[in-house]
């Protein structure tokens, strides 16, 4: 396809697809999509050769929150059936983190729910931040704790946060759709002031919430325009309890469609699999690490996620390498504006919230799809329990 040819020509050399040819891509047929997949990965292998880094989340506090994120379980009057707590203390923070770093993760992604933080959470962060580090040095940390205010992403990269991450999660177009309590352009001030800092900036999206080809690849584009080093790819659970419980509208080709999307606008930048994967791509996975370099290791924030140890096994089975501690994840060229390692973080919304119980897929003519419901229990062990974690 001249499509394809033109697009890895371009990837490889770290330009942009125009808006028409993203949108292609998201068009082609499910006979071409082994073609898609095998063109996006040339790009991905030309950045990041066939290495997968392993992120872990520790979520610092969970549910409770003032917004209303239509996707997301911890939102206002949320009646999922979610773990809800304050902020952990430093040392179980720690705890969690060295529990996904023993896990092979090199990189630890703090979240915490609400619209941001205070100063006296900044505070709370740092004293987590030094807990963690004096027990894994090397380890890379991102923070993602919301809108920041002004001052707050200074404070955050002294204090040794390498990436912050704040996802715009949809186009500018329909944001309003799907949170009233902020607004994308409150998101994208605060991926400019983690630029500002010196932080690495991660942002994504979150596909699956009823958006149109076009939506999805807006918000991809103003991602590039952006310069983020770190684009997670969430699909959307449609947690049981929030207004989106009704939405399975992906199928796994879909998925896929829209992960090479996502990298061919974004060749040499960190492409998270994220939230979702584990119900949207099902057996079709291991061919998502052909387009994504980055997962998350284990459970999410209020959601189960596959076994630690079936993704390593996933990851070995499909002929990718877990990338090591000593090994930088961006290219040179993004090293060398950041302050320091890889790139990439927890999408601030978190790879989204678990279904308390049984979901009910809907039966639309050409839509997916069955549930996993075992995939999308409520997290209840790790962080905030005396329970175990996943990694
Ligand atoms: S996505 Fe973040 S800001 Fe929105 S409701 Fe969930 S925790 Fe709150």
């Amino acid at each position: 396809m001249d499509l394809l040819n033109t697009l890895v020509d371009k990837g490889l050399r770290r330009e942009s697809p125009t808006r028409e040819e993203a949108l292609a891509v998201l068009a082609t047929s499910d006979d071409e999509l082994l073609d898609v997949v095998a063109a996006a990965g040339k790009v991905r292998r030309k950045w990041f050769g066939r290495r997968v880094k392993l992120n872990y989340l520790v979520n610092l506090k969970s549910g409770l929150c003032p917004e209303d994120c239509s996707y997301c379980s911890q939102r206002l009057g949320s009646e999922t059936g979610i773990l809800k707590y304050t902020w952990l203390k430093p040392e179980d923070a720690s705890r969690a983190a060295a529990a996904g770093v023993a896990g092979g993760a090199k990189r630890v992604c703090l979240v915490a729910s609400g619209r941001g933080p205070t100063d006296r959470d900044i505070d709370r962060v740092s004293k987590t931040i030094e807990a963690i580090k004096e027990q894994n040095q090397e380890v890379e940390v991102c923070a993602c704790l919301g809108l920041l205010s002004e001052g707050q992403a200074e404070r955050l990269r002294e204090a040794g946060v390498y990436a912050y991450s704040n996802n715009l999660n949809t186009s500018e177009a329909t944001y309003g759709d799907i949170t009233t309590t902020h607004t994308y352009a409150d998101r994208v001030d605060t991926v400019r002031k983690t630029q500002a800092a010196g932080m690495s900036a991660c942002s994504g999206l979150i596909a699956g919430m009823g958006e149109s080809d076009e939506d999805l690849v807006d918000v991809v584009l103003a991602l590039r325009e952006l310069d983020v080093d770190s684009v997670p790819v969430n699909f959307l659970i449609p947690v049981e309890g929030t207004p989106l419980a009704g939405e399975w509208n992906l199928t796994p080709q879909r998925a896929l469609r829209i992960l090479a999307m996502v990298r061919f606008v974004h060749p040499d930048a960190e492409v998270r699999l994220a939230g979702g994967r584990e119900i949207h791509l099902r057996a079709l996975q291991p061919l998502a690490l052909h387009l994504a370099n980055s997962i998350f290791l284990g459970d999410y924030l209020t959601t189960e996620g596959q076994e630690g140890r079936k993704d390593l096994e996933m990851i070995a089975d499909a002929g990718f390498e877990v990338e090591g501690a000593d090994t930088q994840t961006l290219p040179e060229h993004r090293r060398e504006r950041a302050g320091c390692g890889g790139g990439g973080c927890a999408p601030c919304d978190g790879p989204q919230e678990a279904a308390s119980g049984p979901q009910e897929a809907m039966s639309v003519p050409g839509k997916p799809v069955e549930a996993r419901t075992d995939l999308v229990a409520v997290r209840l062990r790790g962080a905030g329990t005396d329970l175990p974690p996943n990694a």
